[in-house]
């Protein structure tokens, strides 16, 4: 059996991939606030490293798969903490541990809300790995109207872009880590739950987020793409994200990619 470790395990997306895989007889570290085998908080880089210290020696040294899901919508700068630092500086502490693996693989959750407007400058602080100047810019922003505000959709470009960036370098291509990210348009969790509660919430979020394929979501379904993206049937899939999302990428980009 192959051992996971899945950020986020407590809840929603997380936790049905979780469940998914050890019904499949595989091994699950959860990591989460609190609830599942890894009590951390990602969103500092002291709860990070602990995290991720506390999950290898859970795995015995070897980690075979990593899917973060860890993550928070809400427009503050924490949700640029959890969402993006707390992936990368995450992964980054994963790395030997994967690195001892036959067929390690990572996948992340991005959203088609990366495809809304940004902040380039939060985007750009991201990537750079510049976690103090990246909190900054989001805090001069948290006060920008939900309908557009632009934190929750730079975390979720920055994580696109991030994929993008680092699948060929010769820490995770040449280290054979096929890595992507999957992401969903409008899944029922926990974090969609007061919004998707009443008519007016329902109607904002289908004006945004048009699925024109079954409506709104169920976690399994990116959960089973999660598991593929992870397993060792993925060989030469890496540097994607992958639109999960009842059409909302074709409608919204049509031509445009
Ligand atoms: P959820 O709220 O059900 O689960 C998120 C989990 O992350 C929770 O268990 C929470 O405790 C954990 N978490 C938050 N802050 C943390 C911290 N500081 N340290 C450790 N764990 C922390 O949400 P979900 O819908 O399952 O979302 C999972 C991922 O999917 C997120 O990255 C989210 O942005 C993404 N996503 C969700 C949707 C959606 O419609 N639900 C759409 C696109 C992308």
């Amino acid at each position: 059996s192959r051992t996971y470790v899945i950020t986020g395990a407590a809840s929603g997306i997380g936790k049905v991939t979780a469940e998914i895989l050890r019904e499949r007889g595989e091994t699950v570290i959860g990591v989460d606030l609190k609830g599942v085998e890894v009590a951390g908080d990602l969103s500092s880089h002291e709860g990070r490293r602990a995290a991720a210290g506390e999950a290898v020696q859970l795995a015995g040294g070897t980690v075979d798969a990593v899917i973060p899901c860890a993550g928070l919508s809400v427009m503050k700068p924490v949700t640029v903490a959890v969402n993006f630092f707390g992936m990368a500086e995450f992964l980054e502490a994963l790395l030997p541990a994967l690195g001892r693996s036959e067929a390690p693989r990572v996948a992340l959750v991005s959203s088609m809300a990366s495809l809304q407007p940004v902040s380039t400058a939060l985007v750009d602080a991201m990537l750079a790995g510049d976690e103090e100047q990246a909190l900054s810019i989001a805090g001069s922003l948290a006060d920008a109207s939900p309908e557009s505000n632009p934190i929750y959709p730079s975390s979720k470009r920055a994580i696109s872009r991030w994929v993008r960036r680092e699948a060929p370098t010769t820490a995770w291509g040449g280290a054979g880590i096929p890595l992507n990210a999957v992401a969903p348009g409008t899944v029922v969790t926990p974090m969609t739950k007061d919004l998707l509660a009443s008519e007016q919430g329902r109607a904002m979020t289908d004006a945004y987020v048009p699925m024109p394929l079954n409506s709104h979501q169920g976690a399994e379904s990116i959960a089973h793409l999660l598991i593929w993206l992870t397993s060792v049937e993925n060989t030469h899939c890496t540097g994607q994200t992958i639109y999960c999302d009842g059409g909302a990428d074709a409608v919204l980009r049509g031509d445009d990619v």
